[in-house]
């Protein structure tokens, strides 16, 4: 069932849990989190992010929608970290649900602008928006977008900016960064800071690269309020690593022997992650 965004996260901030946003990139990660969603009735958010959406090009989201149409489990596609207007038309006009526009760089005012033109024309298409306020950090090269200081979320910024702008979800900064830590890097969630936000907005919270935190954390940020928690490092490592296992069979070509397994190895971290945001059985929600 394709949803939009503000539609899927309202029932997860209603009932207390956080939907994934596993960013997808080939149809070979498509079929595995789809599958997996469906086994565990666990809703779930397709995240492409306009570098991704460059190289599977627009065909791919049809195939998602195609996905999402044949399913009872909820879908959401949305555009990760859009930064120009364009990528957002795009994505609308490729069939995104929901699409995030991230001028989190900017000042406060003119975030603010930038969110509200999105709005302007994602809404009336039934389109969700996300924005951003502060900034994540980046844990290595290979991170997305991301700041090597992290500007944790204001509380005061965060009403504002939700008043002034109507949207429909916001990704706040408490600690985490994108990509992969190195290990002596452990990371810390400022806790309190999230508490302090969701007590004075009431808009769903989004975690941004939240591959890496410790679980604890992570589920004590879904218990504090936290409807959504994007994943893109973890899953795509589980996959690349079990698929150079699997590789070193130099024999190996067909695509049907060499991806079931990397298949299985992100597929467990898929479960993983859906267990730790209380996400399983949620489905049954959606159609009360
Ligand atoms: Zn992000």
């Amino acid at each position: 069932m394709l949803m939009n965004m503000a539609d899927l996260l309202a029932v997860a901030n209603e009932h207390n849990f956080a939907v994934p946003a596993f960013n997808v990139s080939s149809s070979m990660i498509l079929k595995g989190v789809m599958h997996t969603c469906e086994e565990m009735q666990a809703p779930v958010i397709i995240a492409i992010h306009p570098d991704e959406l460059e190289f599977v090009e627009d065909s791919f989201v049809k195939a998602v929608i195609d996905e999402a149409n044949k399913t009872t489990v909820p879908v959401c596609i949305h555009l990760d970290h859009g930064a120009k207007f364009e990528q957002i038309l795009r994505a609308i006009r490729d069939g995104f649900t929901s699409v995030m526009i991230d001028a989190s760089s900017l000042p406060l005012e003119e975030n603010i602008a930038i969110t509200k033109k999105v709005i302007e024309v994602a809404h009336p298409l039934g389109v969700s928006v996300e924005a951003e306020l502060g900034t994540i950090g980046t844990a290595d090269d290979y991170g997305e977008a991301g700041s090597k200081k992290i500007i944790y979320t204001e509380v005061d910024d965060a009403v504002k900016f939700v008043k002034e702008t109507g949207v429909d979800c916001l990704a706040i900064a408490i600690g985490t960064a994108h990509g992969l830590y190195p290990k002596d890097r452990i990371p810390e969630l400022k806790l309190d800071r999230l508490k302090e936000i969701k007590a004075n907005v009431s808009i769903p919270l989004v975690l941004h690269g939240g591959s890496g935190n410790p679980d604890k954390e992570i589920g004590e940020s879904v218990k504090l309020g936290v409807n959504k928690i994007n994943i893109s490092s973890d899953i795509k490592d589980a996959f690349y690593q079990e698929c150079r296992k699997v590789l070193e069979d130099k024999g190996l070509r067909e695509p049907m022997a060499i991806y079931p397994k990397c298949i299985d190895a992100m597929n467990e971290v898929v479960r993983h992650k859906i267990n730790l945001f209380d996400d399983a059985d949620k489905v049954k929600y959606y159609y009360e």
